[in-house]
């Protein structure tokens, strides 16, 4: 099987979060945005795979599209692993991490959708097989800033059945206004996106710790200066989770030994390949996977497939917003805090083609 064409498909779908659309992000945050990666191969079979492309889009469609396109089309397919590898070294010189990793990532996501699909059998079955049928799910909030918001939309959350909620929060009333809204034994996790200034992360821990989070995300930055947050894991008693935008499993093997959660993102980390690798690192030193994936893409049904065929994976994060629609819309949705985890060919993801004359970008 070789590779006949590689196109890449910019989309951009509106979504609504019930937020004021400000914190989070370096803009106003209105639309998901997709590099979405479309592989044929010569006995006509299609992949699908997307890189990360939140406010990177550009950056992300020409890393697929100017560098890596290139040196795929022709190209047999046989170790995938292999081929991720020879591109990582190819381009190193472009930067080791990062957009080039994301492009990586888009590209090995529908390499894996191939060879799961020529085999005939689901990507988790191509993995080594399907080890559950459903995934436990938690809702993954937007930072709504306001704590009348955040007991909103928590309480919502909780209705729909999650039994665990992560909140994108930095201030203490607005976490308190979660913890009220989702009492225990529901699980609460705020993720800090590395906002917390040193000067003031002892004092805010001790409040995580008071509050029985379940796990703190990114609390300072870099997200990756493991001896701090292993100092703070330990100081406090509480678990600290990181890695969502580390890269390969190089970046892990640091983080994994010294955090209770790691947090590979498949479409920023390598994408199946470089996923499984960071599976294998977390189970030899006996950590726990809580992958990041917080998109509607292939990268959403990938990580339904991965956790399917590695249960060192625990929670699949739902990023709790309403896009305007769905590329696919038979996508797997969480019902009652759970997700059902499909068993079509491939990553089972099969794109609308309204879907993508609509909201190509
Ligand atoms: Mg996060």
């Amino acid at each position: 099987m070789r590779i006949k064409s590689v196109d890449v498909i910019p989309l951009s779908i509106p979504f609504e979060d019930g937020s004021s659309g400000v914190g989070l992000m370096p803009r106003k945050w209105t639309a998901l945005d997709v590099a979405l990666v479309r592989i044929e191969t010569d006995n006509g079979l299609v992949g699908w795979g997307d890189g990360f492309a939140y406010f990177c889009m550009s950056a992300t469609v020409a890393v697929m599209r100017d560098m890596l396109a290139p040196q795929l089309v022709g190209r047999e397919i046989t170790d995938v692993a292999q081929l991720n590898r020879e591109l990582q070294q190819q381009f190193h010189l472009q930067g080791r991490y990062g957009i080039t990793t994301f492009g990586i990532s888009g590209i090995d996501i529908a390499l894996w959708d191939l060879v799961a699909k020529a085999k005939g059998v689901s990507l988790a079955e191509a993995l080594g097989g399907r080890k559950r049928d459903s995934l436990p799910t938690y809702a993954s909030l937007v930072r709504y800033g306001d704590p009348a918001d955040v007991t909103k939309f928590t309480a919502k959350a909780v209705a729909d059945g999650y039994e665990t909620i992560k909140l994108h929060e930095i201030a203490l009333d607005a976490i308190e206004a979660g913890r009220a809204a989702a009492p225990l034994p529901i699980k609460l996790v705020t993720d800090v996106n590395c906002n917390w200034p040193r000067a003031s992360v002892d004092e805010m821990m001790a409040h995580m710790k008071r509050l029985g989070l379940y796990w703190v995300e990114e609390p300072v930055f870099p997200p990756d200066d493991e001896k701090a947050l292993h100092a703070l894991q330990t100081k406090y008693e509480t678990s600290i989770a990181s890695g969502e935008n580390a890269c390969t499993s190089v970046e892990f093997a640091r983080t994994a030994p010294m955090i209770e959660f790691v947090q590979p993102s498949v479409t920023k980390v390598g994408g199946v390949t470089e996923f499984l690798k960071v599976c294998d690192v977390a189970e030899d030193v006996g950590g726990r996977v809580m992958p990041h994936s917080p998109y509607f893409g292939p990268g959403y049904w990938a990580t339904v497939q991965l956790m399917a065929a590695r249960p060192v994976c625990e929670m699949f994060e739902h990023y709790y917003v309403t896009p305007e629609a769905y590329i696919d819309p038979t996508i797997p949705l969480p019902k009652g805090g759970a997700i059902s985890v499909p068993d079509r060919p491939g990553l089972g993801f099969e794109p609308d083609p309204e879907m993508l004359r609509r909201y190509a970008a």
